[in-house]
């Protein structure tokens, strides 16, 4: 079908009958001089911004066959001269005052010409956004649509948490530029904080610290305890660690600076570890009526337990200022907010190295003998170096001599003290046999390692078939010690 008849058909402008296109024509059509001039004219007398007047009166072209179409246009004429009325009363008003009063209000035409392409660069910025939804989409373009309807103005409230001081009672006078580019802030500063929280609500989420939590880390601060939180010391597979400055208790001192043992509420990683627990006879009863969530608290409970076990017998260790829940403060091992480092980091002379075994060595002995403790995790990991001395942490998982597998636990201590110390050039470090007896007070005597894990083993079934026999704990190494345990701080 003909182009030219289609576009001839389909003119209803208000601004008059476009031009015509013109027929296909061939290259040297199109190169050709005349041609250009000709286009040239055509398009300076195009009328680029229409004007109402100018277009009311364009001359015979105009296509006036709408009567709705010139209505509109009459009614927005006599607008625009209430406008420019209400302008000039305005500034009569307001002379000089730096305050000005704004009758914007009052105003039946609204500016479309910036406006418009405001309005175009929100929509072309958002249409993929997910967070769009936030935006009111409905807002027309601001102006002239149809007399009575669909205008809308910058009183239109955008985001009614945002107070722009503006149109809220007071008539104070915001330029519409200003509005507008108030407005898009608004909007983007919206939609990126919509990420950004999106963002952190996962990766704290990932870290232990969701909003349960950071909750309860506020509310000890907001009580005192804590003066502040500050960074993130470690974020490992079970418990996110962080530094605090501490505050003040009525009933106890809080360190300077203390540290916040989070443990962490997904519960994944902790299903492997219920062995520690499920079978310390300390916590067995209640491990089995507990949801998991609540299993969780008690890797806390048992940390503290286990601490205030170690400091009562002297240990070098944290000391426990507080649980809430799965969160442990603790008192903080280093100075000047740097924790102090790991053996395993920490370059020591041959003499502190020895130093630091005969510490271990002792300290083993005294959490075994004094604590009725095996620490379950000993490694270079979990032996901080401060002030020339070795510090235990990390005692969550510690179990007690009876427990089912509390003496296979102490041999893989002892194995893996001895590698450290005899990998650090540490000479007489006793092997792996003679430092579990030399622990435990055991003498079990075997040519390897599978002979004394045997025989390790052959021991823990032993006291399991006491136990079970008599419902008591069993032979001379298990002796009961410990503090009665709290109740868990539940909902
Ligand atoms: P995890 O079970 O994640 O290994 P840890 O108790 O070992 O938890 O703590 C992780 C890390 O946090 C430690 O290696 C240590 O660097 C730091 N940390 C833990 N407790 C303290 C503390 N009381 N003082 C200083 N640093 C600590
Ligand atoms: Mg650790």
């Amino acid at each position: 079908m003909d182009q030219v008849g289609i576009a001839a058909k389909e003119t209803k402008s208000p601004w008059g009958a476009p031009n015509q296109v013109g027929a296909p024509c061939s290259l040297s059509d199109v190169m050709s001089e005349e041609l250009a001039k000709q286009l040239d004219q055509e398009c300076s007398s195009f009328p680029t911004c229409p004007n109402v007047s100018e277009t009311l009166f364009m001359g015979e072209d105009a296509d006036t066959a709408s009567d709705l179409m010139l209505a509109q246009m009459l009614q927005m004429e006599f607008d625009r001269e209430f406008d420019t009325q209400l302008r000039r009363e305005e500034k009569k008003f307001n002379g000089d005052s730096k305050v000005s009063i704004s009758f914007e209000n009052y105003r039946m035409v609204h500016p479309f010409d910036s406006d418009c392409s405001e309005d175009e660069v929100d929509w072309q910025d958002t249409r993929h956004d997910p967070y769009r939804a936030d935006k009111p989409m409905t807002a027309p373009r601001k102006g002239f649509v149809g007399k009575g309807k669909n205008i809308t103005t910058k009183h239109d409230e955008f985001a009614p948490e945002v107070q722009v001081g503006d149109g809220i009672g007071m008539d104070l006078k915001l330029s519409n530029q200003v509005y507008n580019a108030l407005k898009q802030h608004c909007y983007s500063e919206q939609r990126r904080s919509a990420r950004v929280h999106e963002k952190k609500e996962h990766s704290t989420a990932e870290q232990a610290v969701d909003p349960k939590t950071r909750l309860l880390m506020y509310k000890m601060v907001n009580a005192g305890i804590l003066e502040n939180i500050n960074g993130c010391i470690s974020t490992g597979k079970e418990s996110v660690v962080f530094h605090a400055d501490g505050g003040s208790m009525e009933d106890k001192a809080v360190p300077e600076e203390c540290v916040l043992k989070v443990f962490k509420t997904t519960l994944n990683e902790f299903k492997n570890r219920d062995k520690y627990i499920k079978d310390d006879y300390r916590f067995k009863d209640r491990f089995s009526k507990l949801n998991p969530r609540k299993v969780i608290r008690m890797w806390a409970e048992k940390e503290m337990h286990n601490l205030a076990r170690m400091k009562n017998a002297g240990i070098l260790c944290p000391e426990v200022v507080i649980l809430k829940k799965h969160i442990l403060v603790m008192s903080f091992i280093g100075q000047n907010h740097v924790p102090a480092p790991k053996l395993k980091e920490v370059k020591l002379g041959s003499e502190d190295m020895k130093g630091a075994y005969y510490q271990v060595l002792h300290m083993m002995q005294q959490l075994y003998q004094e604590c009725n403790l095996v620490h379950a995790d000993l490694s270079e990991y979990n032996m901080l170096w401060h002030e020339g001395k070795v510090w235990v942490i990390d005692v969550s998982q510690s179990v007690e001599p009876t427990h089912p597998h509390g003496l296979e636990f102490l041999f893989r201590d002892c194995r893996n003290v001895s590698t450290f110390f005899q990998k650090a050039g540490v000479a007489d470090t006793m092997n792996v046999h003679d430092l579990f007896n030399a622990v435990s007070g055991l003498q079990i005597n075997a040519d390897n390692e599978a002979e004394f894990l045997a025989q390790i083993e052959a021991l823990e079934r032993m006291n399991e078939d006491h136990v079970q026999q008599s419902g008591k704990k069993a032979i001379a190494i298990m002796s009961d010690v410990g503090p009665p345990l709290l109740n868990s701080d539940d909902d």
